[in-house]
């Protein structure tokens, strides 16, 4: 683990291994956190905060992050073929996606430090000046999942730094590596020690963290069951948190949509990222007059999909994770054949070689089955034909979640009607997954609380302070 700028051994020696999903083989032993290192990393965190990361002027946590964007380009071959080594990533993807944008995530936060500023409050009270300073708002826990590893590092890592917190950041145990090779590179662009500590582990080492009482902030994305758990400790602690939790979203096809680019953008939505993606577009929604053609053009384009190992560039859909993950999907699969729905598609096979599941589309869903409420985290699509916008928007919403919904329409005016009746935090129109560092991603009801990136990522690691003075007693009375 990295800790105060140096690589570490645990204090009591523990290790785990990780996997290569798309061979099964162990890449290598990582050092497993428990409670003394995650004393060490909260406390090299505080000391670089109290020290010199916390005295280092804006343009100067700037001007280092504009240097570690440079070198995550400058290490992109290396670092796409580790993450798609440790997530089973297809590389095509990591080369031209998670990367890059990460790349793009530094650069972007890199501006934010000279912008952030108080303001002059106009108070009533006379001869008395009072304002606004923003500040870090201190130690901060980052928690990830294994999906996009690097990706979600460099947005949660970037904005954290650009608000001038230190952080301790905790990266799934399936894919530690890109986090750690990305913690030398901190070291590299300059960053004072401690202003960054990745703490490899497991679940408990993100408990340790959340419960550690030298921290902040919490930061977390995964699951909406241990998102609840860290929900509540925060609550009762007192901690600020931002979560990004879980998806079952709804994505619309009316009867006027360009069917070509809906069909092609519905399939990248749900099926991309081998389906584990917190904003798939797991449930779909057509015009009856339009359900068939889809539903076909779909299940065509899946049967040729290239699911292979993640390292060959032909490869458009890589592994799930782990046996574990595929052992879900695969349940999830079962259990939608078992409760009458019609599966386009193959059961994955009880005893794999792999952990590689081809894309599969259920239609004849009815809307209380498991596969149309649940998150699956795989390429597993529900498809369900509307006959009228009204009723589609209650299907679209009927669901506990609320991350992204999408529309595909030529109609400008429903496009934007649904937008604002669909419950989400995110909305796609002709569109799924578009992204950038600028633009806020979260979600509403079960998907989460708090945005990242932009602005309001930005603006969720700092704290407001108000400062009154009494210019009373100055020049202008004894003049
Ligand atoms: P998870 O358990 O929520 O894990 C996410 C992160 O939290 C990991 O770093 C994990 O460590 C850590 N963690 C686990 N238990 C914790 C606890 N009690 N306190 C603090 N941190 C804790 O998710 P998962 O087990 O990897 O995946 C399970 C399901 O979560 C998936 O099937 C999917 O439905 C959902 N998921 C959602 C997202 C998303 O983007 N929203 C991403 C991944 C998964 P370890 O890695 O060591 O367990
Ligand atoms: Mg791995």
């Amino acid at each position: 683990m990295h800790i105060n700028g140096d690589f570490v051994r645990a204090a009591d020696g523990r290790t785990f291994e990780t996997f290569d999903p798309s061979t099964g083989e162990r890449i290598t032993e990582v050092a497993h956190a428990g409670a003394e290192d995650v004393e060490s990393a909260v406390r090299a965190a505080r000391l670089a905060l109290d020290g010199p990361w916390g005295a280092l002027p804006a343009v100067e946590r700037g001007r280092l992050l504009g240097r570690l964007a440079d070198l995550v380009e400058a290490n992109a071959a290396e670092l796409a073929e580790l993450e798609s080594r440790d997530g089973g990533k297809p590389i095509s993807a990591t080369t031209s996606m998670d990367v890059p944008g990460a790349v793009a995530q530094f650069r972007y936060f890199s501006g934010w430090p000279t912008k952030l500023e108080g303001r002059t409050i106009p108070v009533a009270m006379p001869d008395t000046l009072c304002y606004t300073r923003p500040e870090p708002v201190g130690v901060v826990a980052q928690i990830l999942p294994w999906n996009f590893p690097l990706l979600m590092t460099s947005w949660k890592l970037g904005a954290a730094l650009a608000a001038g917190c230190a952080v301790v950041l905790k990266p799934a145990e399936q894919t530690p590596l890109t986090a750690l090779r990305l913690a030398e590179l901190v070291v590299d662009a300059g960053f004072p020690p401690g202003a960054v500590n990745v703490l490899t582990g497991a679940g408990e080492t993100g408990a340790l963290l959340v419960d550690h009482p030298g921290v902040d902030k919490i930061a977390f994305t995964g699951s909406t069951a241990v998102g609840r758990e860290i929900g509540a400790k925060a609550g009762a602690q007192l901690k600020r948190v931002t979560l990004e939790l879980g998806g079952k979203s709804p994505n619309i096809i009316l009867a006027d949509a360009d069917l070509d680019a809906a069909i092609a953008g519905s399939y990248q939505g749900i099926y991309g990222n081998t389906g584990q993606a917190c904003y798939a577009a797991s449930r779909l929604f057509v015009h009856r007059s339009r359900f068939d053609e889809v539903v076909s053009g779909l299940v065509e384009r899946a049967s040729n999909a290239v699911v292979g190992p993640a390292l060959d560039p032909a490869t458009e859909h890589g592994p799930l994770i782990s046996a574990q993950q595929y052992e879900r999907v695969r349940s999830y699969i079962v259990d939608g054949v078992a409760s009458g729905a019609t599966l386009h598609g193959d059961v994955p096979p009880a005893d794999p070689s792999g952990f590689f599941v081809r894309p599969t589309l259920f239609t004849d869903v009815k809307p209380d089955m498991r596969i149309a409420r649940e998150e699956i985290f795989g390429p597993v699509l529900v498809a369900t034909p509307f006959d009228d916008l009204s009723e589609a928007v209650s299907h679209a919403n009927d669901t506990e979640y609320g991350l992204a919904a999408g529309v595909w329409t030529r109609d400008v005016g429903h496009a934007h009607t649904l937008a604002s009746r669909l419950q989400a935090g995110v909305v796609y129109l002709n569109s799924w997954a578009s992204g950038d560092p600028a633009a806020p991603f979260g979600g509403i009801k079960s998907s989460g609380v708090g945005r990242e990136m932009g602005q309001e990522g930005v603006e969720s690691y700092l704290e407001s302070k108000t400062v009154w003075t009494s210019l009373a007693s100055q020049c202008l009375h004894t003049s």
